[in-house]
């Protein structure tokens, strides 16, 4: 393994190829968006900038990482040389779907590829190539740089052989790998995404307010953040989506999302990413403040 794609360039795509990179491998970075690839490469370089601040890299491994990063907006030019491709674009079924169909078209036959999919499943997407022993699911968390854990998903027809070597890499990169089988949410989003959905179903049936919510979870439970602010983070697209496949996957109605959810994604005001969530940011900084919405 030694050329890795990544493709997207969102919050999780610029932080898988901040880690490939870092260790050594070659990145190719494809997004559809060239933005969102400006916005990426400025985001790997703060990001490296503050693990140097706390004595984490050197100026020369900051630099070496930013040489290991090419960004392209034709994805067949961002594969040509794949070993491996982490998908990580938009969640959405048929987007992964189409990705995954040229992907097979485009790539080498001795490609493996990855999704860093929250919760559709590897077997479907693994169905739009002719390779399904060589699909698997590579769950990294976010921020990617910072948390330990990568959800190794195996698919109905993923090999030992694809496992392995995804499991060795993941140790390689310094992370913590843990083999689950495919089903709707795997096992972090089918634990972690009924528990946000259930904080804003007490925000949505007025229990409590959004710091009030968030502050019981944080020195109650001792959670680092709160699931409000966690909502945030993730994207509150990404956790309707996550939801959705739940409740379709698994028929139970518990899974149903919170209309305040639903609504909140279809008014744009999907989290950090667009500066307003549950609470909200100013451009580039993590600070934040309860949104002008929740105080009426
Ligand atoms: P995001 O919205 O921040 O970024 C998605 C990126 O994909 C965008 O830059 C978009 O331009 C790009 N994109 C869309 N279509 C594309 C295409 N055809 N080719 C190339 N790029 C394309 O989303 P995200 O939060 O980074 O999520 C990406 C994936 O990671 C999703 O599958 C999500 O479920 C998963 N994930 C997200 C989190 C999280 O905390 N946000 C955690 C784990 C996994």
């Amino acid at each position: 393994m030694k050329n890795i794609t990544v493709i997207g360039a969102g919050t999780m795509g610029n932080g898988i190829a901040h880690v490939f990179a870092q260790n050594g491998f070659t990145v190719s970075l494809v997004d559809v968006s060239k933005d969102a690839l400006d916005k990426a490469m400025n985001t790997v370089a703060k990001n490296l900038e503050r693990q140097i601040s706390k004595g984490l890299l050197t100026e020369d491994q900051k630099l070496k990482t930013l040489q290991n990063l090419n960004i392209f907006t034709s994805l067949e030019k961002g594969v040509a040389d794949a070993d491996l491709v982490v998908e990580a674009a938009t969640e959405n079924k048929q987007l992964k779907l189409s990705i995954f169909s040229e992907l097979e078209n485009l790539c080498p036959d001795k490609t493996i590829l990855a999704s860093n999919t929250s919760s559709i499943s590897i077997t479907q997407i693994a169905a739009a190539t002719k390779r399904a022993d060589k699909v698997i699911g590579m769950h990294f968390m976010n921020p990617v740089p910072i948390m330990k854990l990568v959800e190794i998903i195996r698919g109905y027809s993923t090999s030992d052989a694809t496992t392995s070597v995804i499991v060795e890499l993941s140790k390689k990169l310094g992370k913590a790998p843990v083999e689950v089988n495919d089903y709707p949410g795997f096992v972090a989003n089918r634990i972690l995404m009924p528990m946000i959905n259930e904080a804003i179903e007490t925000l949505y049936h007025g229990v409590a307010g959004v710091e009030e919510i968030d502050t019981v979870m944080k020195l109650g439970m001792a959670h680092p953040m709160g699931p409000l602010h966690l909502a945030d983070f993730i994207g509150l697209d990404t956790c309707l989506s996550i939801m959705r496949v739940l409740q379709d996957g698994l028929g139970n109605p518990k899974y149903a999302p919170c209309p305040l959810l639903v609504n909140m994604v279809e008014s744009g005001n999907l989290g950090a990413k667009t500066g307003s969530g549950f609470y909200t940011y100013s451009a580039g900084s993590k600070e934040k403040a309860v949104s002008a919405y929740f105080q009426k």
